[in-house]
């Protein structure tokens, strides 16, 4: 271990994102981002930012931001913490909440920055199986733990928690946060915020990363109880009081502001993901089905890994992940019509021979 560093630096596993390369004509179909521009009024909102103001340090509570959630949502702006992306907030959840002395529980199958932040703060966490059809089983989170960690819809599955059964969690451990990560649900899934008033043990936390096509700004939420935002406003306070800028700030009240681009966009990406999932089951794909921005396959005859590795090779890069439990599926983020069709007919060039 390199002598310079903190005892603990050593023990880290750090997340590992998709690629990023730069190659020419590139379709990009592993990092689930969105294939189409942010609102035109997002772009706008951004440039206005660009001039003296900058000078000066942003709102430390970001309220302008608080304030456009809480009415989009129907909560109080005291229900609402935001973040430097989805993946802060969570780790502050993480510090806030997961810091027990009964590990946490979360599922085999699920995101994995959730061990990465487990390591980081010495949180000790169970690892809960998935039932054969690959969903999350409501009455295995039944047990005694330091807190619940779950995606809904799940990833990399897409498959999605009906509410009821997201409250049934909620509702076995009163004593415990529960906190479920929305990054996709606006593709087909059904939030959890309309819960969080009657449950104090609640933590909701959506992204502007995916369905607001918004990954390269760095903007994320959470929605709890006043008691829950206090204890992450606590952690952010001691460790960035400015996680977002004026122009992060601006640009996601502006995306909040534009609920008709983000409607037709929403629209376009699921009714472009229901038609490749049907030209990958005519390839004789199985195909998960997904709430989300992408599909999670598998071919009986064909490996993921040799798939993804030929597709690699004609420019298309899809995500495959080698943990044993999903290592025979694909994860293929959904583009635009265009490069879904390029997609689909690469492999059928491949499967068809
Ligand atoms: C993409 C993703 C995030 C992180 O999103 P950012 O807001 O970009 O940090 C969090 N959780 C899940 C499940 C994701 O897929």
């Amino acid at each position: 271990m390199n002598p310079f560093w903190s005892r603990h630096v050593g023990t880290l596993t750090p997340y590992v994102p998709g690629e990023q390369p730069r190659i020419e004509q590139l379709i990009k179909l592993n990092t689930n981002e969105n294939p189409y521009p942010p609102s035109p009024r997002v772009i706008a909102a951004i440039t206005a930012q660009a001039g003296d103001g900058l000078r000066l340090y942003p709102d430390p509570q970001s309220s302008a931001l608080k304030q456009a959630l809480s009415s989009y949502y129907g909560v109080a702006p005291g229900e609402v913490f935001v973040g430097n992306g989805s993946d802060e907030v969570l780790a502050h959840a993480f510090h806030a909440f997961f810091v027990q002395d009964t590990p946490i529980l979360m599922p085999t199958v699920s995101y994995s920055f959730y061990q990465v932040y487990c390591r980081l703060y010495g949180i000790e966490a169970v690892q809960v199986a998935l039932d054969e059809a690959m969903r999350i089983d409501p009455d295995r989170y039944r047990r005694p733990c330091g807190g619940v960690v779950i995606a809904n819809p799940n990833a990399p599955t897409g498959l999605a928690l009906p509410l009821e059964e997201v409250e049934r969690i909620v509702r076995a451990q009163p004593d415990r946060v529960v906190l479920v990560d929305e990054a996709y649900v606006d593709f087909g899934a059904e939030t959890a915020i309309s819960l969080v008033r009657a449950y104090p043990n609640l933590l909701v936390v959506q992204t502007f990363s995916k369905s607001r096509a918004l990954a390269g700004l760095r903007v994320g939420f959470a929605i709890g109880q006043p008691h829950l935002i206090e204890g992450l406003e606590r952690v952010k306070d001691s460790f960035n009081s400015y996680p977002l800028g004026r122009i992060e700030i601006a640009g996601a009240v502006a995306a909040i502001e534009d609920e008709d681009y983000f409607q037709r966009r929403r629209a376009q990406v699921i009714a472009t993901r229901e038609q490749l999932a049907g030209q990958l089951r005519r390839l004789r794909f199985e195909v998960l089905p997904s709430a989300a921005n992408f599909l999670f396959v598998r071919h009986p005859e064909h490996r993921a890994a040799d798939l993804a590795q030929a597709l690699r090779e004609r420019a298309i890069l899809v995500r495959h992940f080698k943990s044993p439990e999903i290592e025979t599926y694909l994860r293929i983020s959904i583009g635009t019509d265009d490069e879904c069709a390029r997609l689909a007919a690469v492999l059928a060039a491949i499967i068809e021979g």
